[in-house]
């Protein structure tokens, strides 16, 4: 796919977008996710036009037939990544070609055609420097990109469709969580699972997320944030949230986050995370990690923090972990000093304040 000849995108530049006076008022408390700038890409994907109809273009409602493949079978794939903006007005990436790459393997898994890594770079870039001034300035601020790709095709039968559109959107936000970096509250969800061996687990597909909403919800209506899920066959092995990965960190310098088997989706966060624990001296094993092992290694004291990590929340804290059968306490409940120390490290490096050694960042020219 890689060198698939670059096509022209046409720009259609807003007739009439928002007045700057009304978006710098939305842009000082972004939120999270409902906010949106004022453009969009898209790209077509037939079998016989390949990858066509590239456009930047006003961000409106995109017109679906009601038997479009996606409406009915959900062939349909998503990324999540972050602009931001530094200081000095340069605007990074983070680690943007995982993204492309990931969203390709997804595409795979779904019986999609893989978008080719330029067009996904060039839109990028595109719809950034279009909407530039959508980017927020406040602390832990940054421009969501939203990448997505979905079956387009009038079609009842069930088989792979044969039309496809490419979109990206942004959206400023602030933190995901509206409380910062106060620990969370997770659910352990024992009546659903969330991907099973062999199914799509390992994809960033919107039927994940769908299975993951009822049991979401449970843990909300338990006074949790998130719910965490567990293995389909045994229901004992700790996988994920619905939209981060999970780390543990023991009192004798050494790290375990579940590995990829199949059924965990991973995350760009996770394996950046790796790498800085590794760097930090701690052991860092990828291994299967039951709920009963959790319990039992936070009870004794030896399980000494535990976080999430994803693009959208960086790397939040686990507080508590909560279910059926009560509840336990990770640490003292508040936020580690390592999970503090990774999450201002992982921003530093976002933000241009810290050194990043590994070349993560990508700035946009
Ligand atoms: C996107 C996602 C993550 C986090 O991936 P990042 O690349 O770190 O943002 C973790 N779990 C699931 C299920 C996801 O969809």
């Amino acid at each position: 796919m890689a060198d698939a000849p670059m096509i022209d995108f046409a720009h259609l530049p807003h007739p009439a977008p928002v007045p700057s006076a009304t978006r710098d008022q939305a842009l000082a408390d972004p939120g999270f996710g409902s906010l949106f700038t004022d453009h969009m890409v898209t790209i077509a994907f037939d079998p016989e036009h390949g990858w066509h109809d590239a456009k930047l273009c006003p961000r409106a409602p995109i017109p679906l037939d009601p038997a479009a493949a996606v409406l009915h079978y959900a062939q349909e794939i998503f990324e999540g990544m972050k602009a931001y903006r530094w200081e000095d007005e340069t605007v990074a990436l983070f680690r943007p070609l995982e993204n492309a790459r990931r969203l390709n393997a997804s595409a795979r898994r779904m019986a999609m055609p893989e978008l080719p890594e330029e067009l996904f770079m060039e839109s990028l870039r595109l719809l950034i420097e279009t909407d530039r001034d959508w980017m927020p300035t406040a602390e832990g601020s940054s421009l969501y990109l939203r990448p997505f790709m979905f079956a387009t095709e009038a079609f009842l039968g069930v088989r792979p469709a044969r039309e496809y559109l490419y979109c990206l959107i942004a959206s400023p936000v602030g933190s995901y969580f509206k409380s910062g970096v106060k620990p969370v509250d997770v659910w352990v969800s024992r009546d659903h699972t969330r991907a099973a061996p062999g199914g799509t687990g390992a994809a960033k597909t919107g039927g994940n997320y769908a299975a993951s909403l009822n049991p979401l919800a449970v843990g909300v209506e338990n006074g949790c944030q998130q719910t965490v899920f567990l293995d389909a066959i045994e229901k004992k092995w700790v996988e994920e949230l619905s939209g981060m990965n999970l780390f543990f960190v023991f009192k004798d310098g050494s790290a375990i986050t579940p590995p990829l088997t199949g059924t965990i989706l991973p995350g760009i966060t996770r394996d950046s995370l790796i790498q800085m624990l590794r760097e930090e001296g701690l052991q860092v094993r990828e291994e299967p990690y039951s709920i009963d092992q959790w319990h039992a290694d936070a009870e004794k004291g030896d399980l000494v923090e535990n976080f999430a990590c994803g693009t959208a929340a960086v790397v939040t804290p686990i507080g508590s972990v909560n279910g059926p059968d009560g509840k336990f306490v990770i640490g003292d409940g508040g936020t580690g000093q390592l999970t503090q120390k990774l999450r201002d490290q992982l921003l530093g490096i976002q933000m241009g304040t810290a050194p990043d050694p590994h070349g993560w960042v990508v700035k946009l020219d």
